[in-house]
Formats: C-alpha cells, sequence, structure tokens
C-alpha cells in the first residue's frame, strides 16, 4: 500500500508527464516513437521486423531504378539506401541504421508512421477505410505508407519542396468514376498522382530514383496535368515529353 503522501507525489509526477506529453502533441514536431521503436543498431548482415520497418522508410534512398526489397534482410543495397538517407539528412553517411538514424526517422515521422509531408487521408480521397479495391483495406493502407515515405524522399531531394498528391487509393467503384484504367495501381494503394509546385517534368525525371517502378507523365495519354508513380511488379516508364 502506498501512502497518502506518496499517493499524492504520484499523482502529481503522473499530471507532470501528462502536461509534458501535452505540450509535445500541440508542438507538431518530432512525434518520435509513438508508432514504432527500434531497439537496437541494425547493418549489414542483420535480419528481421526491424530491418524491414527500416527498409519501408529508406527505400525512397535508391539509384535510378532500383528497387528495394522490403525482405527484412540488412543486405548492400539496404546499407547503401542508410548511406543516402544519411547524406541527405546531414548524418555521418556510414550505412549503419543506430541512434542518429533512428532519431532522424521519429523526427521525421508522425505518430501513425506516415512521413510528415504526407498523411493517409492525403493518398486515400476515396473512402476512409480502404476498402473495395484490387487488395485487402490493410494492404493497400500498407502500399500507401511505402509510397510516402519515397515521397518523403524525393521531397528532400528536390530541395524540401512541397508535393501535392491529386489522386491516391481507389476503390473500384472510385477508380470508375474517374475512369481509370481497370489494372490501375491506384487500386492496390501505391499510386500517387503528383501536382505541386515542381514542373511535371521535374517530377518525373526525379521520381526514377526513388524506387518508383510505374512512371507516367507528360506525353504518355492523358498525363498532361499530372505525374503518376506507383509501385508495378512489371516497371515502366513514360513521359515522353520529358525524354523518358
Ligand atoms: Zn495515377
Amino acid at each position: 500500500m502506498l501512502g497518502r503522501t506518496a499517493r499524492i507525489l504520484l499523482s502529481f509526477v503522473m499530471v507532470m508527464a501528462g502536461t509534458v506529453l501535452g505540450v509535445s502533441a500541440t508542438a507538431g514536431t518530432a512525434h518520435a516513437d509513438d508508432c514504432y521503436t527500434w531497439n537496437r543498431s541494425l547493418s549489414q548482415g542483420s535480419s528481421g521486423s526491424d530491418v524491414t520497418q527500416l527498409q519501408i522508410r529508406v527505400a525512397g534512398w535508391v539509384t535510378s531504378g532500383e528497387r528495394l526489397s522490403y525482405d527484412g534482410q540488412y543486405g548492400a543495397r539496404t546499407a547503401a539506401a542508410v548511406k543516402k538517407f544519411q547524406a541527405a539528412y546531414g548524418l555521418a553517411a556510414d550505412g549503419v541504421a543506430g541512434p542518429a538514424t533512428f532519431n532522424k526517422i521519429y523526427a521525421l515521422q508522425d505518430s501513425d508512421c506516415t512521413p510528415v509531408h504526407f498523411s493517409y487521408a492525403e493518398l486515400n480521397k476515396c473512402n476512409s477505410d480502404w476498402s473495395g479495391g484490387a487488395v485487402p483495406a490493410a494492404t493497400a493502407r500498407a502500399n500507401a505508407l511505402k509510397t510516402m515515405w519515397k515521397l518523403e524522399a524525393m521531397r528532400r531531394q528536390l530541395g524540401d519542396v512541397p508535393i501535392t498528391i491529386s489522386s491516391g487509393f481507389r476503390s473500384y467503384a472510385c477508380n470508375n468514376a474517374v475512369g481509370g484504367s481497370s489494372t490501375s495501381r491506384h487500386l492496390y494503394g501505391d499510386a500517387a498522382d503528383l501536382v505541386g509546385s515542381p514542373s511535371f517534368c521535374t517530377l518525373a525525371k526525379q521520381s526514377r530514383t526513388h524506387g518508383f517502378s510505374e512512371i507516367l507523365g507528360p506525353g504518355y495519354p492523358g498525363h498532361n496535368d499530372h505525374v503518376h508513380v506507383a509501385h508495378d511488379p512489371s516497371p515502366y516508364w513514360s513521359a515522353p515529353t520529358c525524354g523518358i
């Protein structure tokens, strides 16, 4: 049993903790590890679900045409992506994911694990539960998360320019309503139609080095007013006006 004084002290500490949490929540910055916490440093040879979580967040830091696997195996390609991520944010680029790398990721993500400049709501203007597409709702949502982290990398590489998404996940009903292809990656949740401040050709060209296997832009039928990026198992790029 706690004495009365101890109980009062304890509740005071809890109130103080609540106050501190409240302040950080309203500040709108670094949401830290609300949604996922790494408990060890990762480097080449590491494997596990914590590697997969890291791969989701660095998959946008690849070389042109490369796509990082979310296989939970920390190989040379994962190390190279981590190095590029570290360099892009001014960290020591050693390819080892330790506390500095994880802290940068925590600073870059919201409490639902989406990167700070993108949201599930922006990737889904169709319905709120991600249902009715070509894959189960949870898969569509997970695919959208992967796309958002690639876009966060692209945004950073372009000099922190805003990138806006005009269309993301679509159910079959939403896809039909806008005349989308019956095999559209929008049905899978990983497609995003980009608008925003950079030119369409800048967006199309830049997206080649951030892990997107499907890029459709100016010159491709129906894509003169946006750039479509997605993760298609069959890679295809076409933006003839931009030389792609
Ligand atoms: Zn599209």
